[in-house]
């Protein structure tokens, strides 16, 4: 542990000690702690008003039973959460991941990152997350409607468009979504922005697909751009095939770069000649099929079992868009060593902290998921003010908005860097950034 400060270390032992089998919680808890020291230092009434005892606690967890039968008549029980983590600047806000790999820690550690997240978005948003370990992967379209709804018969007594406002996440697409909001219809009898990633027929938002991969290459474009390069004529991997993975594609293909490598959990593919990014949604959101299929529509590409190998492709800049800790201290020496200049996360938290340091020591730009890819949330913010005024914003228009976001998302994390003096370093200015606004809300607004 490299925290100097005692205060930090104190909240960081206790918290260890209380959470020690929570290692994905612990790890997003070091990195910000760490982050966070020049501020501690500069204004003590963080330490005498507990802000950061306070933040690192979630305000609420919810955990519950979510029975359903599956199409052979037989009874199936998975486990749901919601933690409610902060709300000292809006309603609780963070998607819902469906993966058999969901515990109270993962569910943690998301909720927490989405605090500082949903802050760097300067909309009015506080943070949470929740999910199941129930794998929609393999199920029929019924049984996943009736998991939806078993779900969101004990979560809709929870939420609410001023309390929490969940949206969706790994295994959470539009089926999901209008199965989960068509449940909360029926129980509560009130049509409401409950949820974001709604289908446009019933209150979505243009561009919220897009979001997240768009608003990822907007950030790591300003990155580039602040050190003299651009997307135009990059190698691009992208790991992951999913929501973020497409749209980051599509993307990268529109700023002038080539994606050459993609992958889902069972692989990767390599394609010299630029992956298109509607052969991958045709897979994925159509006929949810594995990657290795693109070999049918592709049949000069290559395919390769595995998906950790992808780092070993050579390339200019790695956008990590699967899960967390996916690329790990010898994805990033592959990296480093093939001459890749930049890595913007895409998925939260995909590198891990020894990654993140050989990036960083070799001069490799890195943008943190925090701030590179919260573009998912801000229309998904968008989607609430639309649903508020009951009116609906052009594709271009909400755009350009994301757009304008991820630039300023981008100079505030650059410029908290250099007033803390760590100029270049995204990670520190993003939490840093982000800090800042929760901290000084949860000042004003007492001991609660
Ligand atoms: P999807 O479910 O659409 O896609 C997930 C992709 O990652 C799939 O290709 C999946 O492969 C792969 N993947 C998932 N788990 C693993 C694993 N354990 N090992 C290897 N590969 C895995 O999810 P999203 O694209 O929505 O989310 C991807 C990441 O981006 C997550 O970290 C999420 O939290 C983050 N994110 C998403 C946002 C959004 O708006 N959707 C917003 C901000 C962050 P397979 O199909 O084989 O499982």
């Amino acid at each position: 542990m490299a925290l100097k400060n005692e205060y930090l270390k104190d909240i960081y032992n206790n918290l260890s000690a209380k959470s020690a089998h929570e290692p994905e919680f612990l790890q997003a808890i070091l990195e910000v702690l760490e982050s966070l020291e020049p501020v501690v230092e500069r204004r003590p009434e963080l330490e005498k008003w507990g802000i950061i005892d306070r933040l690192v606690e979630p305000e609420r967890i919810l955990q519950f039973r979510v029975p359903w039968v599956d199409d052979s008549g037989k009874v199936q029980v998975n486990r749901g959460y919601r933690v409610e983590f902060n709300s000292a600047i809006g309603p609780y806000k963070g998607g819902l991941r469906l993966h058999p790999s969901v515990n109270l820690s993962i569910i943690k550690f998301l909720g927490f990152e989405q605090v500082f997240k949903n802050s760097l978005t300067t909309l009015p948003m506080g943070g949470g997350k929740g999910g199941s370990d129930f794998d929609p992967k393999g199920k029929s379209d019924a049984e996943v409607m009736r998991f939806c709804q078993s779900f969101m018969t004990e979560l809709c007594r929870h939420i609410g468009q001023f309390t929490d406002v969940p949206a969706g996440d790994i295994g959470v697409g539009a089926r999901e979504i209008g199965f989960l909001f068509g449940q909360y219809k029926r129980i509560r009898n009130e049509f409401t922005g409950v949820l974001t990633g709604k289908g446009l027929s019933y209150g979505g938002s243009l561009a919220r697909t897009e979001a997240t991969g768009y608003g990822l290459c907007y950030f790591t474009e300003e990155m580039l751009a602040a050190a003299g390069q651009s997307f135009q004529g990059k190698r691009v991997v992208i790991s992951g095939s999913g929501n973020v993975a497409i749209y980051a594609n599509q993307k990268v293909t529109q700023l002038g770069g080539k994606v050459v490598a993609m992958s889902d959990s069972n692989g990767y593919i390599v394609d010299e000649a630029g992956i298109d990014f509607k052969v991958i949604q045709e897979i994925k959101e159509v006929k949810r099929a594995r990657i290795k299929t693109y070999l049918d529509y592709v049949p000069s590409a290559k395919y390769v079992e595995g998906c950790k190998g992808i780092w070993g492709v050579k390339c200019d800049v790695a956008l990590p868009c699967a899960t967390q800790n996916e690329l790990d201290e010898t994805g990033a020496k592959a990296l480093v060593e093939n001459g890749c200049i930049a890595v913007a996360e895409g998925a939260n938290m995909p590198c891990t902290p020894e990654a993140v340091t050989l990036f960083q020591s070799k001069g490799v730009l890195f943008a943190p998921a925090k701030a590179a890819n919260a573009g998912g949330v801000a229309v998904s913010g968008l989607e609430m003010s639309q649903n508020s005024l009951r009116l609906n914003w052009s594709f271009e228009e909400v755009d350009q908005r994301l757009h304008d976001i991820m630039v300023s998302i981008y100079n505030a994390a650059a410029g908290a860097a250099k007033e803390y003096g760590m100029e270049g370093n995204l990670v520190a200015g993003a939490n840093i950034a982000g800090f800042l606004k929760v901290a000084d809300a949860m000042l004003a607004q007492g001991i609660v």
